[in-house]
């Protein structure tokens, strides 16, 4: 017996599906402040430096099921990089090579089991609770990239 300490308010759920269709959105990749459009550079960190850029991150709508309840809750780039073992861009630029691992995603994840907190809406008018954090339940969990690395990989023979 291992890892039996229980964290404070951290409940099992098992993962139904996830919003493949939207996964990221776009950052500033000095201030990580919130771009309203991929095309546009931060105001502030483009006038002071060269090498302003966009990044993306993260943001994912799942459906979990807890023992009693089914929630829509959404995930940041914190607890995706969790799930996913690599950042927003890279598997955005795997994604893009592999057009149907957005969907793979969906198979790999659903039914995973994590132990979850949730956060609380500091604004108050957030649509969907925050998952603060997700922890694999499943000892011989492993990363989305990972095993998609792997079932791409073989099919190509590399
Ligand atoms: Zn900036």
């Amino acid at each position: 017996m291992e890892g039996g300490a229980r964290r404070e308010g951290a409940i099992p759920c098992t993962i139904l599906s996830i919003d493949h269709r939207d996964m990221y959105y776009r950052v500033c990749s000095i201030c990580e402040k919130t771009l309203p459009s991929p095309n546009l550079l931060c105001n502030f960190c483009s006038k002071n430096n060269n090498n302003a850029s966009s990044k993306r991150l993260f943001r994912i709508l799942m459906s979990i099921a807890t023992d009693t309840k089914v929630v829509t809750v959404i995930c940041f780039d914190r607890v995706a990089r969790v799930l996913f073992g690599c950042s927003a861009d890279e598997f955005f630029n795997f994604a893009k090579l592999h057009p149907f691992s957005g969907v793979t995603v969906n198979e790999i994840l659903e039914g995973e089991m994590f132990t979850v907190t949730f956060s609380k809406s500091v604004s108050g008018n957030a649509q969907h609770t925050r998952l603060a954090s997700a922890v694999p339940l499943s000892s011989v969990f492993r990363p989305v990239i990972q095993v998609l690395r792997e079932c791409y990989g073989s099919q190509h023979g590399s």
